[in-house]
């Protein structure tokens, strides 16, 4: 729980039933100025709102939506064909049977296919989000109009951020024993209100370098009571979602708030991990001219190879059109920064947390903002320069823009297994530590994905499995390996 407050936090093919491996290892303080444009200015906490069976367990900013939701979730659900073939697999076996999970997660059509196939497997489910603008308001409803007791909606306050996170945790007549969380905000909260819920908790899975490291912190303090998994540093997440996801999803991120069009721009991209890996490929593919800023030897030796030029932030930021942030880490671009932008350049976040750009730096008396567009401020200096400030500081392909949904099946599908390991697993597989997923899991994610491809792999023959001494089922790779 300290290591928690030192954080500026707000913000296979085998029996299911069984565990699948036999053994392995922010927060948003909101200071928006707005809610987004809406039906109703009604808050929905205000509301009373019951689904067509008369349930009243969610809160959502409209449950009239749902109908739109649900055809929103179909749609992914065409699109996340691994998680769907779970749920058949699983069929009459119900894994997660008993299971009541208390999830805190960027609430889209995707995640709901994801928490509809929890349930599927068995499981009860609780629901709120981990930003306070990526809510899909009619997705929300959806999930609520099929019992699922789901608390969130776009345009959050920071109070209604905390208020959705205890609604899930803090129920009479129920306990949560397992924890899916991104960012670590719903732990932390478990932590700092409700300790003695880790009592029943078997574990918790958290996805994002954020919450992963805020776990990391706590089992090195040793306190951390329960097992966690770490799903982002499975391959086939941080590989495909952070890369991936991020390679695709940050133009459409741009393209919709600003129509900028980026050949020949001079766009600065601070991190290259694999967040800023993607991003600098996308744009170095439309023509834009790149810098990278890194603080690791190893990563600016692979932008350079990459043809990137890596620099110091302040030795660009006078000349570049778009600043992009993607590393995790806080006050990258500060007010000095701001200061001596050009007039117009772009400036977005596309790591976990608001807090890579030093937005609270921009709320003083002699700049204006002005809301241009949704999720679009243009800070006005005295002299008149305008900086163009995208979703608050707040990352931005899930706040501007939708995030390719097959990419985020491979994530879902890694998390669904991910619980079921640890629902599962016999005790003292797991001891209070961080764990990462074992790797014939990883492998088995990316499987359940090649059919979408119609992609064929070849089988090791006898003689190749025994000389590479590898089993010709795998895991095909030492955990080591890099990819
Ligand atoms: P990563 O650790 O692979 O990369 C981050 C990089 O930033 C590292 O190479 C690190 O050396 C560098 N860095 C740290 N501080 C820096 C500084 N002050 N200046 C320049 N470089 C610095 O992490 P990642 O997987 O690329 O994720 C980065 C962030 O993006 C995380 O917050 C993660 O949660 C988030 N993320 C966002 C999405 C999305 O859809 N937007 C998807 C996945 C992850």
């Amino acid at each position: 729980m300290q290591e928690f407050t030192k954080f500026p936090t707000k913000t296979g093919r085998r029996s299911l039933s069984r565990s699948i491996s036999q053994s392995s290892t922010d927060s948003y303080s909101s200071a928006a100025s707005y809610t987004d444009s809406s039906d109703d200015e009604v808050s929905p906490r205000e509301k009373q709102q019951t689904n067509s069976k008369g349930s009243s367990n969610f809160c959502v900013k409209n449950i009239k939506q749902a109908e739109f939701g649900r055809r929103e979730i179909e749609i992914a659900e065409q699109d996340m064909s691994a998680l769907i073939s779970l749920r058949k697999r699983a069929q009459g076996e119900k894994p997660l049977a008993g299971a009541k999970i208390v999830g805190c997660t960027h609430i889209t059509a995707q995640t709901a296919v994801l928490i509809e196939t929890l349930c599927a497997l068995g499981a009860q489910c609780r629901w709120s989000a981990c930003n306070i603008y990526s809510t899909q308001n009619e997705v929300a409803a959806a999930l609520a109009e099929a019992g699922v007791a789901v608390f969130a909606w776009k345009g959050e306050s920071e109070d209604d951020f905390w208020w959705c996170i205890d609604r899930c945790v803090n129920v009479d007549g129920w306990q949560a024993n397992m924890i899916l969380d991104d960012g670590g905000d719903l732990t932390h909260w478990v932590y700092k209100k409700y300790p003695s819920v880790f009592k029943k908790i078997r574990g918790i899975v958290e996805e994002s370098v954020t919450g992963v490291h805020r776990l990391y912190q706590l089992s090195k303090a040793g306190k951390l009571c329960v097992p966690a998994m770490n799903v982002n540093d499975s391959v086939t997440k941080q590989k495909f979602d952070n890369l991936y996801c991020c390679r695709e999803s940050i133009l459409d991120g741009l393209k919709r708030t600003t129509d900028v069009m980026f050949g020949g721009k001079q766009v600065v991209v601070c991190g290259y991990g694999e967040v800023g890996k993607g991003c600098c490929a996308a744009l170095k593919a439309l023509g834009a001219i790149v810098y990278v800023t890194e603080i690791d030897p190893i990563c600016a030796l692979q932008a350079c190879m990459d043809g990137f030029r890596v620099v110091k932030l302040s030795e660009v930021i006078r000349q570049v059109d778009v600043v992009i942030t993607c590393t995790g880490n806080k006050n990258v671009v500060t007010r000095e920064h701001l200061d001596r932008m050009k007039n117009s350049c772009i400036v977005c976040n596309m790591g976990h947390s608001n807090t890579e750009i030093d937005v609270t730096s921009l709320r003083t008396p002699e700049l204006t903002w002005e809301r241009v567009r949704s999720q679009v401020d243009h800070v006005i200096w005295p002299d008149g320069k305008r900086v163009v400030l995208l979703a608050e500081g707040r990352l931005l392909n899930l706040s501007c823009s939708t995030v390719p949904t097959f990419v985020l099946s491979i994530t879902a599908t890694t998390q669904a297994l991910a619980l079921i390991e640890l629902y599962n697993a016999p005790e003292g597989r797991y001891k209070q530590d961080v764990y990462l997923l074992p790797k014939k899991m990883d492998e088995y994610v990316a499987s359940l994905h090649l059919p979408s491809f119609d992609a064929h792999l070849t089988e090791l023959t006898d003689d190749q499995a025994k000389y590479l001494g590898l089993n010709k089922n795998g895991p095909f790779k030492p955990n080591y390996y890099r990819y």
